[in-house]
């Protein structure tokens, strides 16, 4: 009994109310109740603004195509009008380092949606030595806690999509099993079906119970660098700019910003198959960053790596400032070493390692500036210094 000022209640009748509670809370609405977070479009854009800088277009079209993927899911199952919103999967074009995998995981948090990063270089046709295509499945199971309902509903983001592209134009006598092979597996998972899956992944389980998922409202992204790709939409471009009759009608082409020309047809000549790029009917690109991107990336964003590591210093209590100089010169760096905005961290690891090291075990240390001979002298020291990139 749990007694009260003017009276009693035994376990049994707490545990019912509270049945009752819960039972009551529940959204009365048609249809299937929204088990995510889904806010507009617009909204959804100016959170993704917070953390990722620039990339305008793709953070618009991303927020539309989640946006859009989400409220098909909210569509009650039987609709009267039989107009089926059909799945939007999406495929990223963008160099290394440039926000694409970030993007991804932004929009899965703001969703509060299960989510998880796969390699495509790691799988290979069923049979073969590496991944099957199901373990891709099997990861988002386990990030969702083994909640099925949760992972039916979750993203699932494919990085290096452009590395199993096919490896020849015309099909050969050898089997392209990490390539072409793939591809033809990921087509049923990305349309949707319902795939069985190990729950702990591998092969080394079979006897392991595998567990049907339904991949239907599962959302797709794609992305990779698509190295070569450019070449291929110049000269379409170019084609095309031959038709116009004034100099001014032609639009603007330079290497810069030739991903934003990117089409399905690109993609089918780098080596995905027209299936796959059909299932993948949202393409969008991403800028390669220039020295004044990289240097907000440093400072701006909320988790901005400047202020972790503050917050690392702060923890110690010190106060940790870095020089304007200092900064321009870590995002100088990392511009060098053509890893976008993904080679600051080691950068930042280099110049501060020794301060890291150092400091904690020196009490009376209450402020550290990083100033441009700081960082120089430390990073001209480190391996990654005499790392040549090609
Ligand atoms: P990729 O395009 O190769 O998938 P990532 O998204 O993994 O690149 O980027 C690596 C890291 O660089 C991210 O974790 C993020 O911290 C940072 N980053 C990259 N691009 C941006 C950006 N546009 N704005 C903010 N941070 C970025």
């Amino acid at each position: 009994m749990v007694s009260g000022l003017s009276g009693h209640i035994c376990d049994e009748c707490v545990f019912q109310a509270h049945e009752i509670v819960l039972e009551e809370m529940k959204p009365k609405s048609e249809g299937i109740p929204p088990k995510f977070n889904l806010i507009k479009p617009k909204e959804m854009k100016a959170h993704l603004d917070q953390y990722v800088i620039g990339q305008d277009e793709a953070k618009k079209v991303l927020s539309v195509a989640v946006y859009n993927h989400y409220k098909r899911l909210m569509q009650p199952e039987k609709d009267d009008d039989e107009i089926l919103i059909e799945k939007s999967n999406i495929i990223m074009v963008g160099e290394t380092g440039t926000g694409k995998t970030y993007l991804a995981k932004m929009l899965a948090k703001i969703l509060q949606v299960p989510f998880c990063i796969t390699d495509a270089t790691v799988l290979t046709e069923a049979g073969y030595v590496g991944e099957d295509v199901e373990n891709v499945l099997t990861h988002l199971l386990q990030s969702a806690d083994y909640d099925v309902e949760a992972t039916e509903r979750g993203i699932i983001y494919i990085d290096e999509i452009d590395k199993i592209a096919r490896k020849s134009a015309n099909p050969s006598i050898t089997r392209d099993v990490s390539g072409e092979g793939v591809q033809q597996a990921l087509l049923k998972m990305l349309e949707g079906s319902v795939v069985n899956v190990p729950p702990h992944g591998g092969r080394k389980h079979p006897e392991q119970k595998m567990i049907p998922i339904n991949t239907s409202n599962i959302l797709f992204i794609c992305g990779g660098a698509f190295d070569g790709i450019k070449r291929m939409i110049q000269s379409r471009v170019k084609q095309r700019a031959l038709g116009f009759n004034t100099e001014e009608e032609a639009p603007d082409i330079s290497p810069e910003n030739l991903l934003q020309y990117a089409t399905s047809q690109d993609l089918k000549q780098f080596g995905l198959i027209p299936e796959l790029v059909g299932r993948l009917p949202i393409l969008t690109h991403l800028q390669p960053l220039d020295h004044k991107s990289i240097r907000s990336i440093l400072t701006d964003p909320k988790n901005a790596l400047v202020k972790q590591y503050q917050k690392l210093f702060a923890l110690e209590g010190i106060q940790l400032k870095f020089s304007v100089d200092a900064l321009d010169y870590i995002a100088e760096k990392a511009l060098q070493s053509r890893l976008g905005a993904r080679g600051l961290r080691s950068i930042c690891e280099a110049i501060l390692t020794d301060a890291m090291f150092e400091y904690p075990s020196q009490k009376e240390i209450k402020h550290l500036t990083i100033t441009l001979e700081y960082a120089h002298e430390k990073y001209e020291g480190s391996i990654l210094s005499h790392l040549k990139v090609a």
